[in-house]
């Protein structure tokens, strides 16, 4: 609270005017899904072709072909009992396409907590004229604890799982093998999480995506401290969830395996944990693994496995918003390094052309004796505190 105290009248302003803005953001949002109505209700049955089925779903007979366990190309004018399938079948296939249904109050809720994100970092969290000897209450990590906690009860257990930014990358690779009927309405989901990634470093990732902050969460507990200050090594996590990448696009265009559609990233799609609809034994692993090791380890799933983690580590290359090093100030000390729960801050004093990714967590910019380290803007000079040594 001695944060909040501290600030100068502009910052609250600033805080005033981003939460008014923020809650407009959600008002809008919600009035917006109201105005758009219930989904008119689904009515059907097996004796019903995949070509009268899927248009009820938002999807295409493909995609609904894929999800029934059947092939790819079976014929879209045959009742779906002539090809084996059973009522249970059916509705469980059902059930599980409704829970992929969009929310459009989640679009705006990501949208708030990524500006309130942007705000906090780049112009709230250090009070204005605050000396550098004060810099320990700098970035007090209980607002981002709270956008945490909105995040993992609104985006994920309230809204569902959809939209989030991994099915947005998913389901821009399935389009394209035409498993749903507008590949448009996909690129422009994937562009919606990528310019939130861009316009601050992985924000979106890291104070927005609720598996994301379920992660940060249990991350954040006071416990096994030891452990955290092991980071595993860029080059490996990245490997991994790179190779994993490249074997899942193999798949699904048929490339391996001869047969188009198969979608490795449903077998441990964790976001399914929002619909309480664990689908399949290694869903409820990698949910429960995923919980488990972040007591003890960084987001293992954002640096293992999530494509959209990969792809937005790429752009972090043309984020707007980031973290900055002072090279004249900086004295290499280590530590930013020491405070990073990943190899981010030690690759951007190192100057690494691809560091680890950085997912605007702050807690590396109340730690720097020299105050080299700050958030802001690209193309601006990192800003400096009266004050500093
Ligand atoms: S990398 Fe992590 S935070 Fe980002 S979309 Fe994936 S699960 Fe969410
Ligand atoms: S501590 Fe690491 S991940 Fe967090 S903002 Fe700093 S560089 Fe980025």
């Amino acid at each position: 609270m001695r944060w909040l105290a501290s600030l100068s009248g502009r910052q609250r302003l600033w805080l005033a005017l981003t939460l008014v803005v923020g809650l407009v953001i959600i008002a809008v949002g919600a009035v917006r899904q109201g105005a758009a109505g219930q989904p008119p209700p689904v009515d059907v049955s097996v004796t019903m072709t995949a070509k009268q089925i899927a248009p009820q779903l938002g999807v295409t007979g493909k995609s609904l072909a894929r999800e029934l366990g059947l092939p790819l190309d079976i014929p879209k004018e045959k009742p779906l009992q002539e090809l084996g399938v059973t009522d249970e079948q059916l509705e469980h296939v059902v059930h599980h396409l409704l829970g992929h249904r969009d929310s459009t109050l989640k679009y705006y809720a990501f949208v708030a907590l990524v500006l309130f994100a942007l705000v906090f970092l780049a112009r709230l969290g250090r009070p204005d004229g605050s000396p550098a000897a004060d810099r320990k209450m700098w970035y007090p990590r209980w607002p981002y604890i709270v956008v945490l906690i909105i995040a993992v009860a609104l985006c994920g257990f309230a809204l569902g799982k959809s939209p989030n930014p991994m099915e947005g990358a998913v389901k821009l690779f399935k389009s394209f093998v035409g498993l749903y009927p507008s590949v448009l309405d996909k690129v422009v989901a994937f562009l919606f999480f990528a310019v939130l990634a861009v316009v601050g470093s992985k924000l979106i990732c890291g104070w927005a995506c609720p598996f994301g902050a379920l992660q940060e969460l249990a991350f954040s507990l006071p416990i096994l401290r030891k452990l955290k200050q092991r980071k595993l090594p860029f080059a490996a996590t990245n490997a991994v969830r790179s190779v994993l990448f490249v074997i899942v696009l193999l798949l699904l265009f048929g490339v391996v395996g001869g047969r188009k559609g198969l979608v490795l990233y449903h077998f441990v799609n964790p976001f399914n944990m929002f619909n309480l609809d664990i689908e399949t034994a290694s869903v409820g692993i990698t949910i429960v693994a995923a919980i488990v090791l972040s007591l003890a380890l960084y987001r293992p799933f954002c640096q293992l496995v999530c494509p959209f983690g990969l792809l937005s580590w790429l752009l972090e290359r043309i984020s707007l918003f980031r973290v900055k090093i002072d090279r004249e100030r900086c004295t290499n000390c280590g530590a930013c390094s020491r405070a990073c729960p990943l190899q981010a801050a030690e690759g951007r004093v190192e100057g690494k052309r691809l560091p680890a990714d950085c997912f605007s967590c702050a807690r590396c910019l109340n730690v720097c004796p020299q105050d080299a380290i700050s958030y802001g803007f690209v193309g601006t000079k990192p800003r400096v505190q009266s004050g500093s040594p």
